[in-house]
Order: C-alpha cells, then sequence, then structure tokens
C-alpha cells in the first residue's frame, strides 16, 4: 500500500515518457486492485481452523480427507489444545492457538496461516505482487534512461561541493539520479528486493506443489530422512554382517521409498552405530 502510494506520488511525476506511454499509469490501478484482493481473500479466508468448537460434521470430514501415513501423522495424535484428534496433514499453530487441516505454514505478512483453503489465495498472492514489483522495476529502469537522455548524463562532468569533478560513470549517474529523486530511487529498489525474494518463495512452493509436500511436511520429512538414513545404514551394515546372499528388504524398501542414496552405506564405526541405534526412537 504504502509503497505504491511513493510509486505514485514520487514516480508519476515523470510519466509518460519517451518510454512509458501514460496508459501505464491506470492499469497499474486495476493490477494494484488485484494485489490487494488476492492478499484480503489469503488473509481473511478460513485456512481450515479445527477446534473443540468445530461442527463435528467439518471435523469427521477432516478425518477422511488424507490418510494417516503413521510415520509422521497417525490418528493416535491428540491436540490437547483443541481436544481434538488431529487430522492427517493438519498441525497446531501456536500463533492462532487452533489446529489447522493440511497446514503449510502460519504467515506473518497476512497474519494468518497458510493451509487447506487459502493456500490457493496463498500462492495467487506471491504471483501478484511479483508481478507487480517486477512491473515497477521495469517502469523505473526505463524512467531512468529517459532522466538520463533529458539530461544527457552520459557527457555531463559531475561536481562534488569541495570543487572535484568526475566523468559520468554508471556509479556517479546512478547517485546523481538517487539524489534528484530520492523516494522514487528508493522505492524502484525495494521493488527490486521484494522480486528477488518472492522468486525466491514462488521456486520453493513450486517445488512444494510439485512434490505434495506443505512447508510443515517439508520441513518435518527433512528431519525424518536423516533419521531413516541413520537406520538405513544400520540395515545395510546388519546384511553385510549376515552375508547370506539374500536380498534385504527393509533397507531396500526404505531406500527406495525415501528416495536415500546408495552412497549412505554402511560406513559407519560400529561404536557410532551402537550409539545410534540406542538413541534411535524405532
Ligand atoms: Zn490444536
Ligand atoms: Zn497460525
Amino acid at each position: 500500500m504504502g509503497g505504491y502510494y511513493l510509486y505514485v506520488m514520487y514516480g508519476f511525476e515523470h510519466v509518460p515518457n519517451t518510454y512509458v506511454a501514460g496508459y501505464h499509469k491506470y492499469i497499474s490501478l486495476p493490477f494494484m486492485t488485484a494485489c490487494y484482493w488476492s492478499y484480503y481473500m489469503a488473509s481473511a479466508t478460513d485456512p481450515g481452523r479445527l477446534n473443540k468448537s468445530t461442527d463435528d460434521v467439518i471435523k469427521e470430514r477432516a478425518l477422511k480427507r488424507y490418510g494417516f501415513d503413521e510415520i509422521l501423522f497417525s490418528d493416535k495424535n491428540w491436540c490437547k489444545t483443541c481436544e481434538i484428534v488431529k487430522p492427517a496433514r493438519s498441525k497446531h499453530c501456536s500463533l492462532c492457538n487452533t489446529c489447522c487441516e493440511k497446514m503449510d505454514h502460519h504467515c506473518v505478512w497476512i497474519n494468518n496461516c497458510v493451509g487447506l483453503h487459502n493456500y490457493k489465495y496463498f500462492i495467487l498472492f506471491l504471483f501478484l505482487h511479483t508481478g507487480i514489483c517486477i512491473y515497477g522495476v521495469t517502469i523505473g529502469l526505463l524512467t531512468a534512461q529517459h532522466l538520463i537522455d533529458e539530461q544527457d548524463l552520459w557527457n555531463k562532468t559531475f561536481y562534488t561541493r569541495n570543487g572535484q569533478h568526475f566523468k559520468a560513470d554508471i556509479w556517479i549517474v546512478m547517485q546523481y539520479l538517487q539524489n534528484e529523486h530520492e523516494m522514487f530511487a528508493i522505492v524502484v529498489f525495494l521493488c527490486g528486493v521484494v522480486t528477488v525474494m518472492l522468486i525466491g518463495f514462488i521456486g520453493f512452493h513450486s517445488f512444494l506443489i510439485y512434490n505434495d509436500y506443505s512447508t510443515n511436511e517439508f520441513a518435518k520429512r527433512q528431519q525424518l530422512t536423516k533419521f531413516v538414513a541413520d537406520r538405513v545404514a544400520f540395515l545395510l551394515k546388519w546384511e553385510k554382517a549376515r552375508d547370506d546372499g539374500k536380498a534385504f528388504k527393509p533397507a531396500q524398501k526404505a531406500i527406495d521409498k525415501y528416495n536415500i542414496g546408495k552412497d549412505i552405506q554402511a560406513d559407519m564405526s560400529t561404536e557410532l552405530l551402537k550409539e545410534r541405534v540406542n538413541h534411535a526412537q524405532y
């Protein structure tokens, strides 16, 4: 909101120019409205809250929605706060103080959990804001080019207050533009920073969607894979010790299931392995 206001206040005075047509002033408004709408929908939609006051029909439906894998999620997981059996893929959010169906994460930007019902709006929010930030940077850079042309900055000599003078180069010209159009430069720079951040988020969530993980499950499975890797190392070592030539199915099954490379072989020392096995909870 503030960023758009600053853009209108300090950027629009340079539009239209040689590179940016006047209609950009007007298409930015519906674009920005769509951004606010996605923000509103992501933050105002019930992500799938579940607690003791939730209707029984909804609780029942939530329990049936996904199967329990008995690794991360079990039907024996009871939330003491919400007094419900936690459905598979749900998680209790300590900030919202309620359980959430297919919990992804609690998002501080939208001040809401991202879960079953608002994940789509959250993704839309990421895409639209990335779009408008890229748009803002593009208009900003084209306007900068216009200002450079207008004042023929590349052929100017720049003087500092104490009389030093410099021939124009990219840094000097950028510094000059930043001094002359401070707020506009800041807002374009911020658009650039936010774009990089948002593209990172989009990349991560594309990976999650492709693998059908939530952020919560991804984090948990990362921990679990370490634990399973220990287990596989143990099983492989045991297999080798037995040396009866039979394929050892549990090890292979775990390798296939968790896609663990065979390079995690039984190369640990027996002492370390014993220690790990004794501490592992399986
Ligand atoms: Zn809960
Ligand atoms: Zn939350």
